[in-house]
């Protein structure tokens, strides 16, 4: 087989088969095939895409490209969950307690961030004490005894994706369906769970602009992990605007503290909060559900709903941090979180309603005020960031404020404040904001 007869395959239409799939894979990863080779074949795959079973073949090639994490002893019916990525998305720290306080064991691989906020690791390094870096025993162990245990990504799971991943990065070709469906899925295959529930985001702030597109991959997704063995859901959510009220490393895990800390479901919260407690709530109902530990997604959605309003998640919470050397007491008393020197009130400048939102903007502006990373050994900042109080259909007077600014670098301010004002529409006319659940596939 030789790369230079499968570049022109793919770029005439053709239809490549499994064998020759694994070789472009393997071939890659063993440095056999050269950069500018699997860049013209990337670039191919951008005009003639890949069919159903290619995607496949080329997810299970890369989750076979590394190890492959062994959770064989963990007991139980391992879940996971997986976002496709947005602003203020913190529902992990909800959702995971939740299931674990409902007895599914979670077994957490997560990254750091590189971007507008930091990764699930960095937020939860805002704990004093926590530590990631587990050996495999104790994080097994963990899981075992507690249901919840979360550690960094180990150098070799799928390193396929982490090469081919870089190669797309310089050479325009991130934004390709069957590639950005093929790379969360071998990650998530290698990672070892039996359930895997996918947060597919869609909106301005996500990878997916219209649903169209966020439906194809949610279902090109979902048919890869079926094909695979594992119960797969994917859930659309909305990402037209942050993921409730805040964007930035503490202030996240503050915010899943609030929510996990709601004794009343019902009872009146801020627009913020309930649709991040509509996205969390729905994705661990199908985690459980995909855990045979309920029978239908209302029924799995009260237990969850229960397992937040009696404490036993924040409880678990609390738990979890201490099983890995963190400070409990950040968790029952979230001041202790790190916080910014400054915190500046935003307004408006003119009176109305909010209609649109540049999401991906407001992630900008917690990168310029330290809260991500722009290369990947930067330090971030985990005090900074913002706090939104006005979402899509409210109203806004001049005299409202409309979300704070956390800054520890007073010379950011002025361009944080402009860039947040700036990421927002306000209209005369008042909207609805889109539905959160946008649609379930199965
Ligand atoms: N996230 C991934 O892991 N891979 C992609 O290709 C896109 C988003």
């Amino acid at each position: 087989m030789r790369m230079y007869d499968l570049i022109i395959k793919k770029r005439d239409g053709g239809t490549h088969t499994k064998e020759e799939i694994e070789y472009i894979v393997d071939g890659f990863t063993k440095g056999c095939i050269p950069d500018y080779q699997m860049s013209a074949w990337l670039m191919s795959l951008y005009y003639k895409g890949m069919t159903k079973e290619e995607t496949v073949w080329m997810t299970m090639a890369m989750a076979d490209s590394g190890d492959r994490l062994d959770l064989s002893r963990i007991e139980g019916v391992k879940v996971d969950k997986h976002s496709t990525g947005g602003v203020g998305d913190k529902t992990t720290f909800i959702v995971a307690p939740v299931l674990a306080a409902l007895g599914v064991p979670i077994a957490k691989m997560s990254g750091r961030g590189l971007g507008h906020t930091g990764g699930t690791i960095d937020k939860l390094e805002s704990i004093k004490g926590f530590q990631v870096a587990i050996p495999e025993e104790k994080f097994i162990d963990n899981v075992n005894k507690h249901k919840l245990a979360l550690v960094g990504q180990t150098g070799n799971l799928a390193p396929a994706d982490k090469k081919i991943y870089a190669l797309r990065d310089v050479t325009a070709t991130v934004d390709i369906l069957p590639l950005i469906a093929s790379s969360i899925m071998s990650k998530k295959l290698a990672a070892g769970a039996d359930v895997i529930v996918l947060d597919v985001k869609c909106g301005s702030g996500a990878f997916m602009k219209n649903r169209q597109d966020a439906e194809a991959l949610a279902r090109t997704m979902v048919d890869i992990g079926n094909m695979a063995g594992k119960k797969t859901y994917g859930i659309i959510t909305d990402m037209n605007e942050p993921l409730g009220c805040k964007v930035g490393n503490s202030l996240e895990v503050k915010e899943a503290i609030e929510v996990l800390g709601i004794r009343d479901i019902n009872a009146e919260k801020p627009r913020g909060i309930k649709r991040l407690l509509e996205v969390s709530l729905t994705l661990a109902a199908y985690m459980l559900l995909g855990a045979g530990k309920a029978d239908t997604p209302e029924h799995a959605r009260e237990l969850c709903e229960e397992a937040i309003t009696s404490g036993r998640a924040l409880d678990k919470l609390a738990e979890f941090v201490k099983a890995q050397n963190g400070d409990e007491e950040y968790i029952y008393n979230p001041d202790k979180l790190p916080k910014a020197k400054y915190i500046v009130p935003v307004h408006f400048p003119h009176s109305g309603y909010i209609t649109a939102c540049k999401t991906s903007e407001v992630g900008m502006v917690s990168l310029i005020l330290g809260g991500g990373r722009t290369t990947k050994d930067s330090e971030i900042d985990l005090a900074v960031g913002i706090d939104i109080r006005k979402h899509i259909g409210d109203y806004v007077s001049v005299d409202d404020v409309f979300a704070y600014i956390h800054a520890d670098n007073s010379d950011v301010i002025s361009e944080a404040e402009e860039r947040l004002i700036n990421a927002y529409t306000i209209s005369d006319e008042s909207c609805e904001p889109e539905d959160i659940i946008k649609e379930i596939i199965i």
